[in-house]
């Protein structure tokens, strides 16, 4: 079972200032060690392809924990038996680019899913978030919506995100990123202060140019091989 805590930014426990904000750190040996090769800056783009795949498969369990299910039941070749079959559908939704590779690792587990994209850039002098696209499901009112972002960073783009999905229709949104910070969760809980944020890590500040650090550097480029 993967074990989910809220955590400081030391990693101790604070589960109540944590989940008042909606924030869920998730524990797992495996997923501390894809991060730790994520990290690393001597890991190739293939290499880290892989783990940010692999890794987006166990923040998406976590995601998805508490959706609605009902029971049927299945034959199997031995016997009738109780099973279950969710009830809502899934649509992904990774803001591009970085966000591309964990809808590529969490479709191997949920390929029912639909997915939409938002394309949003940062403009480099206000690290403000640009809108430049958006194409997304029709059933956004219905569905189970996961919005995919490696890195929440200043906020800014998720929260613009968030804001696209809920014009859309969207009802039962979580953001599902890699590596959080401070400030970026203090900017969604703002803005959404109820939407749910699955992570890996909350690292403990921004630089001057609004990357988070330690992170891993640009999500973007380490996944596409364009640094
Ligand atoms: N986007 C990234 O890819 N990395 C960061 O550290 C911040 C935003």
């Amino acid at each position: 079972m993967i074990r989910s805590l809220a955590v400081d930014v030391a990693g101790e426990k604070i589960t109540h200032k944590a989940a008042r904000r909606n924030v869920t750190v998730v524990q797992h040996p495996l997923v501390a060690a894809k991060l730790s090769v994520l990290r690393a800056k001597t890991t190739a783009p293939e290499e880290f392809r892989r783990n940010l795949q692999e890794i987006s498969i166990f923040l998406a369990c976590e995601a998805s924990r508490h959706w609605e299910s009902g029971t049927i039941e299945v034959q199997t070749p031995l016997a009738n038996c109780a099973g279950t079959l969710l009830q809502r559908p899934i649509a992904l939704v990774p803001i591009l680019r970085a966000g591309l590779g964990m809808a590529e690792g969490i479709q191997r587990i949920m390929p029912q899913a639909t997915v939409g994209h938002i394309g949003l850039y940062r403009d480099e002098a206000t690290l403000r978030p640009v809108s430049y696209y958006h194409r997304l499901p029709s059933n956004l009112s219905e569905a189970e919506v996961l919005l995919l972002d490696p890195m929440l960073a200043t906020g800014f783009s998720a929260c613009q995100a968030v804001t696209v999905l809920k014009a859309a229709g969207a009802q039962r949104i979580q953001i599902v990123c890699l590596i959080s910070c401070e400030p970026g969760i203090k900017q969604l809980h703002h803005a959404h202060p109820e939407v749910p944020l699955i992570t890996a890590a909350i690292d403990p500040e921004l630089d001057n140019r609004g990357y988070i650090v330690p992170g891993l550097g640009d999500a973007g480029d380490r996944y596409f091989g364009t640094d």
